[in-house]
């Protein structure tokens, strides 16, 4: 394909602040943006040059927003992948990154095989639907162990330990008996994350690793570049460019990754999209996380992913973001803020990055 020239439109299926992030970046790119979400007053609504509000399986929106965009893309992974292939490809739609990388990433049974068969490390984990199969598990994998949804686990929900044999029952009931992957407890020293890219032409682009902070399951703080040996370094990269190459895959992909106290590394998962321990690559980075998807979704080179400083990226969770005038005051802060009118317990109001040279 040749590149999308200016002018073209972009759809994103998702209202969050993934979505307005990139319709930020649309219009910087002079495209023109629209965003199918069900949420009438959304994050992505208030900077999308169009708005079609509208459920993500509702079949005439699908086919109204293929009609408006010249390639459609996606802000969350947990969207119906039968209509989105149905209405979309099928339609002759450009998707990107395609069904199946969602389809993938959406299932945690489907990802850990996928990632076992691109030949990168992941947890020891066994598929189970039920208590016999999680004390079974629990046998081969060693207690305690981590009892994860298949599906639409985000920000570590969905997800239980299970600390000793016979609280397999317990745990599925925790977890509403959905079908799930028991996970062998991982004794990791620190979590990563790498960031990168591939364009329509096959080339690839890697950002410098993230280092991650979590807190109740939600990402508090990134530490970028991630202060870690040319050697884990190179098997990050190593592992994104396999991922990549692996879903033939066109977009940015997010890896999560464990680092392990010899310096190896484990995949924990990979979402299909730009994601929040990459933010900070919108203030010390040549080209941006947001930026670096169009250019590959839209067919154009991709820019250089270097720092030009280093970030620490704070997420703003709840009513810490009530606190935006002391960010607002600092002068080496770089303060982001979604636009979401309600500051409930665990959401993600905003962001800020303080950046340092490098
Ligand atoms: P996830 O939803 O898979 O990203 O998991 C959320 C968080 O739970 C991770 O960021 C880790 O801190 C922790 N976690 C996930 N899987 C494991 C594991 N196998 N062993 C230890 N900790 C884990």
């Amino acid at each position: 394909m040749t590149a999308l020239p200016p002018g073209s439109t972009v759809g994103v299926l998702g209202g969050g602040q993934l979505g307005r992030m990139l319709c930020k970046a649309a219009a910087r790119m002079g495209f023109q943006s629209v965003v199918l979400t069900p949420e009438a007053d959304s994050p992505a609504a208030q900077v999308a040059s169009r708005t079609l509000v509208a459920a993500y399986d509702d079949l005439d929106a699908l086919a109204e927003l293929a009609a408006m965009a010249d390639v459609i893309t996606y802000e969350f992974e947990n969207l119906p992948a039968a209509p989105v292939r149905e209405v979309l490809e099928r339609r002759g739609a450009v998707v990107r990154p395609s069904t199946r990388a969602l389809e993938v990433a959406q299932d945690r049974a489907e990802e850990k095989a996928f990632l076992r068969s691109a030949g990168v490390p992941v947890a020891d984990y066994g598929v189970v639907d039920t208590a016999a199969d999680v004390e079974a598990g629990l046998e081969r994998l060693g207690a305690p162990a981590l009892l994860k949804t298949r599906r639409e686990g985000y920000d570590g929900k969905g997800q239980v330990w299970v600390k000793a044999p016979g609280e397999g029952r317990a745990a599925l009931a925790a977890l509403s008996h959905r079908p799930a992957v028991l996970e062998a407890r991982v004794a990791f020293v620190r979590e990563l994350s790498v960031i990168a890219a591939r364009g329509v032409d096959g080339a690839t682009a890697v950002f410098p690793l993230g280092e991650n902070r979590h807190e109740d399951g939600i990402l508090r703080r990134t530490l970028a570049p991630a202060e870690v040996s040319p050697e884990t370094e190179a098997a990050a990269r190593a592992v994104a460019v396999r991922l990549l190459e692996g879903l033939n895959y066109v977009g940015v992909l997010a890896v999560e990754l464990f680092e392990l106290a010899d310096g190896a590394l484990i995949v924990n998962e990979i979402a299909p999209r730009v994601h929040n321990s990459g933010h900070w690559t919108l203030d010390a980075c040549v080209t941006d996380q947001f930026q670096q998807h169009l250019r590959a979704i839209c067919g154009w080179p991709l820019g250089s992913p270097a720092a030009i400083a280093r970030a620490e990226m704070i997420n703003l969770i709840g009513e810490e973001v009530d606190r935006w005038r002391d960010f607002a005051a600092d002068p080496h802060a770089r303060l982001h803020l979604y636009g979401k009118r309600e500051a409930r317990p665990g959401r993600k109001m905003g962001h800020v990055t303080r950046v340092w040279p490098l």
